[in-house]
Formats: structure tokens, sequence, C-alpha cells
């Protein structure tokens, strides 16, 4: 008898866990700049504060970084598998 297994491909699906929210933070690339902009959900007060910045300054570059919690879901979900896991604590 020969061992066999059975492979199936699950399609899954990614996107921003629902209870999360997409946070931005920037620098400026500017040399000697040292403008920094702390974490925040609100994405339209922090391009207000980067362009507010470049009124300021000048320094028209700066390096974003956007995060979100990612949540993987089978398409077809598994039997007792609640359909949206709690947002788990961050680290
Ligand atoms: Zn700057």
């Amino acid at each position: 008898m020969t061992p066999r297994s059975v492979i199936r491909a699950v399609k899954h699906t990614i996107g921003t866990h629902p209870q999360s929210e997409i946070t931005v933070s920037a620098c400026c690339l500017t040399g000697g700049c040292s403008w920094t902009l702390t974490p925040t959900a609100d994405l339209r007060a922090a391009d207000l504060a980067a362009m507010a910045h470049t009124g300021r300054t000048g320094h028209p570059t700066f390096a974003r970084t956007f995060q979100d919690v990612a949540l993987v879901r089978r398409l077809e979900l598994n039997e007792g598998q609640a359909e949206i896991p709690p947002l788990p604590a961050p680290h």
C-alpha cells in the first residue's frame, strides 16, 4: 500500500481587518531635517501636516509608512470557525 495525500487548493482573500484601521507615519527626506509625523489614522490630517511642512520649509519629499492589520480568510469558511476572529492586541 502506498501512502497518499490529497492536496486541495483553497482560495483565500486578504484585506484590512474590519476592526483595524490604516495608520500612516511619515518623515521628511530632506537632508538634515528631523521632521516626523507620529502614526495616525487620520490620513487627511497626515497629508495636511506634510503639506504644511512643505509650505514652511520647502521640503517636498517624505517617506510614508502605511500600516494595518491584515486578515486572511478562506473563501469557504470552516465549519464552527468564527467568520471574523477578534483583533489581536498589539505587541
Ligand atoms: Zn523637512
